[in-house]
């Protein structure tokens, strides 16, 4: 394809030049065995025109010379002996045009090289930079390009750049182009296609070249392969999930008498509404309402288990990161059934303070239970030890929209040992614990849950005495799906 188009420039140019030189015999012929009354050797401006395109510098002049020779040697062989000023006027004329047109294309040519030389500094960096007009046609496409796609510059120019590297877009075009339109800019990742059908992630970066009038020209592009670095922080967040989910699963264990007792309960009341209803069947008259009565609960005690069942088996299950919708009431309903038993035990008071018109957010809901789970936990047992006073853990949910970044807050309050402020800055380090039997994990990685939903986790001290945990999760964007 390459050789292809370079034979074709070729052969145009030799056709050029056959035609430019031919047009000037012509013209020297016309201007000597005519008696045309007009100053045709101006037309030799024409031809000097023309060589600028595909001659040098010296080039032109040696041509601009030629014609002005032809033009002398034209009129001395028509008006050789005589000194009319008609023809005298007319060649001279004829030679200030071929001077002031060879002027002119040589500061054209010069100006040209100018600008070629600056797009060609353009070639020296890596980056893929790639210029196409309104309709997506490429009209410039550096070595950056050809070195990251794998098509020539003279390949690629004249094609449509979203069907030549089969673009695949983050979000709809209509946005993109939206976006382009109000800020000249735009910024995302794309995939394309290169030339030997693999596909690469870039860096891209747009923006909008207007005209003097404003109106929008040229879309300019700058590329950077980024497809190792999408690689490893999709393989690094793999890891990540894998390891959240086994912390998951560790903190299933734990909470295994807790769990088991919340399954209980409910059988317990199957059976003992199972018991009723027979005693009521076994009457000489049968109350069937009481009956009904019985049954209906029954329904009830079973869906209740069946509804736990099913929470753990959402927290147990190995599942990609997702996005749903949610509210952080939603979290602290789903989880506080499964952690009860183990409040419970540790003789621990919870005071709920939830707000009442919880605003959504978007995320994975399973992991943000891992989240509550680890700091309920925490906060359980940092109470283990205080005998002086009641244990209470306070638990809080606040929209707090005041601020630029509109967010839900989740806050865990303990009232027991506190944070020492030595180790404050080392909590959320991954292997720091300060139990004997801990893994330090905890922390770690509730930091980098919330921070994959773009929020932020914090610890203090609690409103009176021990600790408080906070996290702060920026809420739904309506434009978000
Ligand atoms: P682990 O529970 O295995 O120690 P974490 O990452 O969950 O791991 O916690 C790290 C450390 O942070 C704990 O060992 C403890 O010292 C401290 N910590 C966590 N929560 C609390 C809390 N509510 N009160 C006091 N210290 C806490």
């Amino acid at each position: 394809m390459q050789s292809e188009s370079l034979a074709k420039l070729q052969t145009f140019g030799w056709a050029y030049q056959s035609i430019t030189f031919l047009a000037a015999i012509a013209i020297f012929l016309v201007d000597t065995f005519t008696s045309l009354e007009t100053a045709i050797a101006v037309l030799y401006a024409v031809v000097v025109m023309v060589s600028a395109s595909f001659l040098n510098r010296r080039g032109i002049l040696i041509v601009s010379g030629a014609c002005m020779l032809m033009t002398v040697m034209s009129y001395l062989i028509v008006h050789g002996g005589t000194t009319h000023s008609g023809p005298l006027i007319r060649g001279l004329i004829s030679l200030c045009a071929i001077s002031i047109t060879t002027f002119l294309a040589l500061k054209n040519q010069e100006a040209t090289q100018n600008l070629a030389y600056q797009a060609s500094l353009l070639d020296l960096t890596h980056d893929a930079i790639v210029a196409r007009d309104m309709d997506g046609v490429i009209t410039y496409w550096n070595a950056g390009a050809e070195e990251l796609y794998g098509w020539k510059s003279e390949e690629a120019v004249g094609l449509r750049m979203a069907e030549l590297l089969e673009t695949t877009l983050p979000t709809s075009l209509e946005s993109i182009l939206d976006q382009l339109q109000q800020t000249s800019r735009w910024q995302g990742e794309l995939l394309h296609t290169r030339r030997d059908g693999t596909r690469v992630v870039v860096a891209s970066r747009w923006s909008l070249h207007r005209d003097k009038q404003g109106r929008p020209v040229a879309t300019i592009s700058t590329n950077n392969d980024i497809t190792e670095q999408k690689a490893s922080e999709d393989a690094l967040s793999e890891l990540r999930s894998e390891l959240a989910h086994v912390a998951r699963v560790s903190t299933l264990g734990e909470l295994t008498a807790s769990i088991a007792h919340e399954i209980n309960q409910p059988l317990a009341a199957v059976v003992a509404n199972g018991d009723a209803c027979l005693r009521w069947l076994a009457r000489d008259v049968p109350d069937l309402k009481e009956v009904r009565l019985s049954v209906e609960r029954m329904i009830g005690n079973g869906q209740r288990a069946s509804e736990v069942v099913k929470r753990l088996r959402a927290l147990a299950r190995k599942d990609r990161p997702s996005r749903s919708e949610f509210t952080m009431n939603e979290i602290v309903e789903d989880v506080l059934p499964l952690l009860e038993r183990e409040v419970f035990r540790h003789c621990v008071k919870v005071v709920l303070e939830l707000e009442l018109r919880p605003l959504s957010c978007l995320g994975d809901r399973v992991q943000m239970q891992q989240v509550f789970i680890n700091l309920v936990m925490n906060a359980v047992q940092s109470m283990s030890n205080v005998e002086e006073r009641s244990r209470t853990l306070t638990i809080r949910t606040r929209n707090d929209d005041a601020d630029s970044m509109p967010a839900v807050l989740l806050e865990v309050a303990d009232n027991g040992v506190g944070i020492d402020v030595e180790v404050a800055n080392e909590l959320f380090k991954p292997f720091f614990t300060t139990k004997n039997d801990g893994m330090g994990m905890g922390l770690s990685i509730c930091r980098s849950i919330v921070e994959a939903h773009g929020g932020e986790i914090f610890a203090g001290p609690a409103r009176e005495q021990g600790a408080s945990f906070s996290i702060r999760i920026p809420i739904r964007n309506e434009a978000e799906t």
